[in-house]
């Protein structure tokens, strides 16, 4: 099943700055940083947080512009 990109959790640069540093990717279903470390271009790799195959590496969350804009 195809994810609805306008359902997926949206990340703000700081996070994705924090996956990259951690060599960790987010599942966008349930916004979960990754328990394990994940390729900046992975897709759809297993969340063990929430049981979805959503997790994917900080690169390919940039390309799919999941982003939101920071609060200040
Ligand atoms: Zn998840």
């Amino acid at each position: 099943m195809v994810m609805d990109l306008t359902k997926a959790k949206r990340f703000t640069l700081g996070t994705i700055r924090d996956g990259m540093v951690e060599d960790c990717g987010y599942c966008i279903s349930c916004g979960s940083i990754s328990e394990y470390s994940v390729e900046p271009d992975a897709r759809n790799y297993h969340c063990t947080a929430c049981g979805q195959d959503e997790v994917h590496g900080c690169s390919e969350i940039l390309l799919m512009d999941l982003i939101e804009p920071e609060d200040e």
